[in-house]
């Protein structure tokens, strides 16, 4: 990734540019400015406000991001900030700095959307107006999916202080149990894997751990060697676990908020006992606000929302056309399907990228221009950008200080990328805190006191 930094020492400071004053908030509400809506500000909203702001948007044009969130929670240190609590406040990094007005950060929640306008609702802190109804131009869906539970923060108000204490949650139960007390982590994705190493690391073999995972073979979309090495690195660790079995859910669901015994039963007959359960399945896409309007760019069966490779929201099943108006709504990160690549934070990011230079262009398409010399008239045809396949690549840890990871071996250029072979690093020299600051910097706040 490049750097979304603005010089630091141009932009006002993270805490100085908290609330919007309510005069601004109203403003938002006026259609005098155009505006690019951008729903969701994580890696996929960030970067494609950075690439708008950053990339020559026209004076007169503002970027809004509407995110629940107060700051970016940097979800790839979720798991290790978790059960390592005292980098907890590393994981959530200022950033109202990125969108210097006339643009906006604004912390409010969707609530619902039609092809002109956003409906959101403010924090309960805010005084007035509570819920605004934003007009825009160009809007970019990147609301990501559901996440599971030992993870999510949904329900949270959206402020670093509430996050951090609803990261405690699982620790404070496993800390309860007595030596030998059982955890159980229902998934085997790169959540479940994670947590469950740490688990077993962190409190020095004194919880048992095991894992199950419905199909036979862990990440599966990434190469048997991750697998391999998994299962290994849980062998040393002394963690169990169960592949190709489901556990079977009873129909009032789990009880995850106690540590009473439990027993689970998989969908092979075998019965685990255990004491504490971390689901780590069950992330869906969160499309919804689309429904209304635009049901069929919504694939009914993953419910990710369908795009084209410029990343402009499809209006149907492989129509191969725009959705809204005049092709004006995008769509990136997890909650999109896009050439079934994986779903991570650096194809939302480049993702992310695509749509930002594509709505530059259509602007500068759509505007006539004053220079003579210009190429770009509303006559050329538009030729828009396209998402590139990217090969799977992941770090994954096993552990507090191990880890592994697959990248694609590019070293030769003339294999077409789809069938170029996996390189793979195993390492036992990480970092406890997962080398967060470096995500600092990278927002261009390096210098910022963490806990802000
Ligand atoms: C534990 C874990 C570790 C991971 N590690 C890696 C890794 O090492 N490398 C990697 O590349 N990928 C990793 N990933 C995957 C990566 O985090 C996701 O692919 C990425 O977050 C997708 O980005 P996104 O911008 O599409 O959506 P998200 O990051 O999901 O962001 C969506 C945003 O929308 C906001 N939002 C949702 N609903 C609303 C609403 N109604 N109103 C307002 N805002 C809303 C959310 O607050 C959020 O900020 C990891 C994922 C997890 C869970």
């Amino acid at each position: 990734m490049s750097s979304f930094s603005t010089n630091p020492s141009n932009s006002p400071s993270p805490s100085s540019s908290s609330r919007p004053t309510d005069d601004t908030l109203w403003s938002l509400t006026a259609a005098s400015m155009p505006t690019i809506l951008i729903l969701g500000g994580s890696y996929g909203g960030l970067q494609c406000a950075s690439t708008l702001i950053k990339g020559g948007l026209p004076e007169g044009w503002r970027v809004i991001v509407v995110d629940r969130n107060d700051h970016f929670n940097h979800l790839y240190v979720f798991p290790r900030v978790s059960i390592l609590p005292e980098y907890a406040p590393k994981a959530f990094i200022p950033i109202t700095q990125l969108l210097p007005p006339p643009h906006l950060y604004l912390h409010s929640t969707l609530i619902s959307l039609s092809a002109t306008h956003a409906t959101v609702s403010l924090p309960p802190s805010s005084q007035t107006p509570t819920t605004l109804s934003i007009p825009y131009q160009y809007l970019v869906y990147a609301l990501g999916g559901s996440l599971p539970p030992p993870i999510d923060l949904s329900k949270s108000d959206g402020t670093k202080a509430a996050g951090l204490e609803m990261l405690k949650i699982e620790k404070k139960k496993i800390d309860s149990l007595k030596k030998g007390g059982r955890v159980l982590v229902i998934g085997g994705g790169a959540l479940g894997i994670q947590l469950a190493s740490d688990v077993r690391e962190a409190w020095k073999g004194e919880r048992e751990v095991c894992l199950l995972h419905s199909r036979e073979r862990l990440l599966n979309r990434f190469g048997e060697r991750m697998h391999e090495e998994t299962k290994s690195r849980f062998d040393a660790l002394g963690i169990t676990y169960f592949l190709g079995e489901r556990a079977i859910i009873p129909p009032e669901g789990f009880n995850l908020n106690c540590t009473t015994p439990k027993s689970v039963t998989t969908s092979k007959g075998n019965v685990i006992q255990c004491d504490v359960i971390l689901m780590c399945t069950g992330q869906t896409p969160l499309s919804h606000h689309l429904i209304p309007h635009f049901n069929s760019c919504i694939d009914p069966k993953t419910k990710l929302v369908r795009v084209l490779k410029t990343t402009q929201i499809e209006s149907g099943e492989a129509t191969g056309e725009t959705a809204g108006v005049d092709g004006r709504m995008f769509a990136i990160g997890d909650c999109c399907y896009q050439q079934d690549v994986v779903m991570a934070g650096y194809t939302a990011y480049n993702q992310g990228t695509v749509a930002g230079k594509n709505i530059l262009k259509h602007i500068s398409h759509s505007t006539p221009s004053t220079s003579a010399s210009s190429s770009t008239t509303p006559s050329t045809p538009l030729k828009l950008d396209e998402y590139e396949w990217e090969a799977p690549a992941i770090k994954l840890t096993l552990g507090i200080l191990n880890y592994m990871i697959q990248t694609p071996d590019d070293s030769d250029e003339s294999i077409d990328p789809k069938q170029r072979p996996a390189k793979y690093i195993v390492g036992e020299n990480g970092e406890e805190d997962l080398g967060v600051d470096g995500m600092w910097k990278f927002f261009g706040v390096g210098d910022v006191d963490r806990t802000e």
